[in-house]
């Protein structure tokens, strides 16, 4: 059987297993709902950024991991052992990578929002840079390292105009969205020119977003397009020169076998030559390229496994299949739709002939994880459901809604299963109630 990923397979008896391991066993061991996360290929993913920005720009290059896809301390050691930096939006994600040990000047802090305690903590732990979205903002910061007797170092987040043509909710790039500051408007030209005035910071370079899942051909080329034109138009106008451009995150990845496999390194090394030869156009030498990488880190890394609760058949309607879990642990359908691949994992080589909706046990009825999966028809309650590609945005978006305690994360490395995240239990859920 051909399953989406290349760390799935089936076993002799009929199986699913994940990066080698048997998932029925898994979900025997440590119970259901259960994160499962791939270590190699957290690693193979990094290593493919890492390898592909040197190869293309040597040490004038480096890739951040968008923690946002998925938060926990292991995680920013394995991708501080990979060589990455990190992006952070919150003081949460800031604490989390200071209790890994991770070193905070190759942290960029984002965030459309920094209440003025959230710019001190950054500051306070020595965060690198901060992405800075607007005018308001970018005061409040030369304000708090003027009393701190700092220069902070920062980017700016501009908005290049570009429309990825992903979904509209993921969509981050365009004039009018809630991120960042206009190009197009002439805004982004009086933010650099108010910025290089301040005495609290130093301007280091520009940073931009157009979205997620990113499959497109040309869209990062468009993008470096218009931020470089910007960058040597700056530097004309007020001999300031960008040590740094960040392009953010976005590549897509594979949820369905619809979805096209990218070749990351590939893109990359387009990407770069197609940079290199605009800043020679352009007369600017290129600055430090930065990029944040998110879901295509973690996304395929990820496995969560559920249990089979009861076949609903309404007659002359539809299929409902229930699980244990829901829009707690993957609230991605939920938001905006998105799509997944269902195995039932201990029927991998029976005929998927049952048409259902795959449903969560919270009290809303769109609570659903995945609607139309085929799955055997002999399924049913005790079974163990297999949603793939839960790597980015499960965990990190996780809920208690209904009081559901959130479920471990299990690493699989090798031959070796082990803890990452232990599953919350019930007195956890009452631990802050007075
Ligand atoms: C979400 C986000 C990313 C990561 O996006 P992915 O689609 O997960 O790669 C990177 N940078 C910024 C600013 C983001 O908001």
């Amino acid at each position: 059987m051909k399953t989406l990923s290349d760390n799935l397979s089936v076993s002799s008896a009929g199986t699913l297993l994940f990066a080698g391991h048997d998932t029925l066993a898994l979900a025997q061991k440590y119970g259901t709902p259960l994160y499962l996360m791939d270590e190699q290929r957290i690693r193979r993913n990094c290593r493919t950024y890492v390898n592909a920005f040197k190869n293309a720009f040597g040490d004038r290059g480096m890739p951040l991991y968008a923690g946002k896809a998925a938060a926990f301390k292991r995680i920013y050691q394995i991708v501080r052992e990979e060589g990455l930096g990190i992006d952070v939006v919150s003081a949460g994600e800031i604490h989390t990578a200071l209790q890994a040990g991770f070193p905070l000047e190759n942290a960029y802090f984002h965030s459309n929002n920094k209440t003025d305690a959230d710019i001190a903590y950054a500051m306070e732990c020595g965060v690198g840079y901060f992405v800075v979205d607007n005018r308001e903002e970018l005061d409040a910061i030369d304000a708090a390292a003027q009393k701190a007797g700092i220069r902070q170092k920062l980017l700016l987040r501009l908005t290049p105009g570009i429309d990825p043509h992903t979904y509209e909710a993921i969509s981050t790039g365009k004039v009018d969205s809630k991120f960042g500051t206009a190009i197009e408007t002439g805004q982004a030209e009086q933010l650099v020119r108010y910025a290089l005035g301040l005495r609290g910071i130093e301007l280091t370079g520009f940073h931009c977003h157009v979205g997620s899942l990113v499959f497109g051909e040309d869209v990062y080329q468009r993008t470096a397009d218009i931020m470089l034109a910007f960058i040597a138009d700056m530097q004309a106008k007020y001999g300031y020169t960008a040590q740094q451009f960040d392009i953010g995150g976005g590549y897509g990845v594979r949820y369905t076998d619809d979805d096209p496999q990218l070749d990351i390194a590939r893109k990359i090394a387009e990407v770069a030559a197609h940079m290199k030869a605009a800043a020679a156009r352009l007369g600017i030498t290129l600055p430090k390229i930065l990029m944040e990488p998110g879901r295509s880190i973690v996304a395929d890394a990820g496995l969560t496994l559920y249990t089979a609760g009861s076949v609903k058949r309404i007659t002359g309607y539809k299929n409902y299949l229930s699980i244990d879990g829901g829009m707690t642990d993957n609230p991605r359908y939920a938001l905006y739709g998105s799509r997944y691949t269902v195995y039932a994992a201990g029927r991998m080589n029976e005929t998927p002939d049952l048409l259902c909706d795959v449903v969560g046990r919270c009290c809303e009825s769109g609570d659903i994880i995945q609607p139309n999966v085929t799955l055997p028809a002999g399924v049913g309650r005790g079974d163990i459901i297999a949603v793939c590609t839960t790597g980015a945005y499960n965990y990190s978006m996780a809920s208690n809604y209904n009081r559901l305690p959130r479920p471990p994360i299990v690493m699989l490395d090798g031959d070796r299963d082990y803890v990452a995240v232990r599953r919350e239990s019930l007195a956890d859920l009452t631990a802050n109630d007075l």
